[in-house]
């Protein structure tokens, strides 16, 4: 009786605009996510990637208001690191969970409505533990990755697997933890497995059938491809030119994997994907700039065409994955991109031609390069500061010790920062770490670690690793920072209240003042956040949402990090708030 009730609720909300929601989530309504409070249907609450919030009944003078509404487990004993992004849609909540999982959720009651746990076979190879970054939303399906690197594509109402498709074979080290973006009408994935010579790519297929349109490799001298309806393969040419940046045969396991997936601007027509390290690590085996590895790669969305490339890392020695979001946005009339590198410099480049504006550190130790040359877009490499050749040097099995920061767990990971076109800041959730590193001999081994590299991760400071900061990109100054004695691995996002929200691995949920950083709100989650937070408006009711469960890379690889936050307990659910009524 009850569910029947609400169904004639939502009904009559809709008459207002039957023709909008008849065909489910359509390209028009994800194209205007970032500008619609009422529903959440992209990966970065709009293509761009924002996570700025136009909403204004949560703000600086309300938050101390807020209140939960509901939480819901995630239950059974796979919890691990969670760090996942709601997606909201028709009333529902679509949210993953660790272990290739994903929920359905009633979005006002946090009543269960499906749950889909995909069946995983022995030996995945997920590199920074078995998480999920969320889902895509496209007609009447709900679509997202697996850790065996498959796509299941789910009816949104009942949980039905509409399609299934593979990406690749997990036992080559391919995983998908990413939240697929969809353009134009079309599904954009890319690939995880740097770590063990997967070859990166970003994907486009039909979101509605799971067949591919076309795919585009971000090794240089791997080939092209596109579809037709049949499933015909045509070669649209390779990537760059064989051999050009890479020796030998090192290309065919060269990694650039674009683990994190990309962002999309309908402006620019492109969708802009980060890539992985190069494969090994040890640098001294690959001669080069190695194309494209940690870049930013500009694609064409219809045809998957490079239209340009900016390599933050060229001759990546460190692990610096350049796979971190490309923010879109509009300054004096320009379009441009931010982003903050895992190297621990913020770069803001023109999103149409890749022309690098400015660049400047977001973290207060770099030992890799002393700065980036505006002129020629390539970093001042200290020579000394790179690990060593383990051919040469005094210890011929590890080559020199060298200790650099950033640690590889980088000056930003995976947690997305948040951009205000209200304040013109980006808000970024940085942390300050370094590592020792070396390099040791390594050759290619399917299914193997293929690092050629080993490392201790150290902390710089007594009282802090992580640094939310608020950054202004015409100054590359720091305009206000708020320190944190565990790493920031948790998104961020910002509202039209003035108002930004991030987690952390002590388990809060945290909103500050956007203007000065000043702490307005804060609430235990009971575990630690590892999750970016999201916002909408249901009636005349706005929600806060963020999921609890800490996890991820620092516990598995952190060293001396690890250790100093292994007191942290695991979790695994997503909380929801809204304001208290008086
Ligand atoms: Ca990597």
């Amino acid at each position: 009786m009850k569910k029947k009730l609400s169904s004639v609720l939502i009904l009559a909300a809709f008459a207002a605009s039957p023709a909008l929601h008849a065909a489910g989530v359509t390209d028009a309504m994800i194209e205007n996510d970032a500008k619609s409070g009422n529903d959440i249907l992209s990966y970065g609450m709009g293509t761009q990637g924002q996570r700025y919030s136009p909403l204004t009944q949560v703000n600086s003078k309300t938050v101390a208001r807020l209140v939960p509404a509901w939480s819901f487990s995630f239950g059974g004993e796979k919890q691990r690191g969670q760090e996942s992004q709601p997606m909201i849609h028709n009333g529902k909540m679509f949210v993953t969970g660790s272990y290739s999982r994903i929920y359905a959720l009633d979005a006002r009651t946090g009543a269960k409505l499906w749950k889909y746990e995909h069946r995983l076979p022995e030996g995945i190879m997920p590199c920074c533990d078995v998480v999920n970054r969320g889902a895509a939303l496209y007609g009447n399906l709900v679509i997202f990755g697996t850790l065996d690197a498959q796509l299941v594509a789910l009816n949104q109402d009942t949980g039905e697997v509409v399609w299934k498709e593979k990406i690749d074979d997990y036992a080559a080290g391919y995983s998908n933890t990413a939240a697929p973006l969809i353009a134009k009408g079309l599904l954009l994935t890319g690939v995880a497995g740097g770590e063990f010579g997967v070859v990166g790519r970003i994907e486009a297929r039909n979101p509605l059938t799971g067949t591919m349109v076309w795919s585009r490799p971000t090794v240089e001298g791997h080939m092209g491809y596109k579809y037709d309806k049949d499933g015909k393969k045509t070669e649209t040419g390779i990537s760059g030119t064989t051999n050009k940046t890479w020796p030998g045969e090192l290309w065919k396991t060269g990694g650039a994997s674009t683990w994190l997936g990309g962002t999309y601007d309908a402006k620019t027509g492109m969708a802009y994907f980060g890539t992985g390290n190069p494969s090994p690590w040890n640098s001294h085996l690959r001669p080069g700039d190695n194309l494209f590895s940690s870049s930013t790669v500009a694609v064409d969305v219809l045809t998957g065409d490079i239209k340009w490339h900016y390599q933050t890392t060229p001759h990546d020695g460190w692990d610096y994955d350049g796979v971190n979001e490309f923010i879109t946005y509009e300054q004096n009339g320009k379009r441009l991109g931010g982003k903050a590198d895992r190297n621990g410099f913020f770069y803001v480049m023109d999103a149409t031609t890749g022309k690098l504006e400015n660049a400047f550190p977001f973290v207060k130790k770099i030992t890799w390069a002393t700065g980036i040359d505006l002129k020629t877009g390539r970093p001042n490499f200290v020579a000394a500061n790179r690990p060593g050749d383990p051919t040469k040097g005094a210890d011929a099995a590890k080559g020199n010790t060298v200790f650099s920061a950033p640690s590889f767990l980088g000056g930003k990971n995976q947690q997305p920062m948040a951009y205000s076109p209200k304040t013109n800041l980006f808000y970024v959730p940085a942390n300050e770490w370094g590592m020792e590193i070396w390099n040791e001999p390594v050759s290619y081994k399917k299914g193997a670690a293929y690092l050629g590299a080993g490392f201790t991760i150290k902390t710089l400071n007594d009282d802090y690793i992580g640094a939310l900061r608020a950054m202004d990109p015409v100054t590359g100054k720091i305009v206000w920072e708020i320190k944190n004695p565990a790493p920031l691995w948790g998104g961020v996002m910002t509202t039209a209240g003035d108002l930004v929200f991030y987690g952390t691995p002590e388990g809060f949920l945290k909103a500050v003042d956007s203007k000065t950083g000043k702490e307005m709100w804060k609430f235990q989650t009971g575990s630690g956040v590892v999750a970016p937070p999201v916002t909408w408006m249901d009636g005349d009711t706005q929600y806060v949402s963020v999921v609890s469960g800490w996890g991820g890379a620092v516990p598995l690889w952190g060293g001396d990090v690890a250790k100093k936050v292994n007191y942290l307990e695991q979790g695994g659910s997503v909380w929801v708030f809204k304001l208290s009524s008086k």
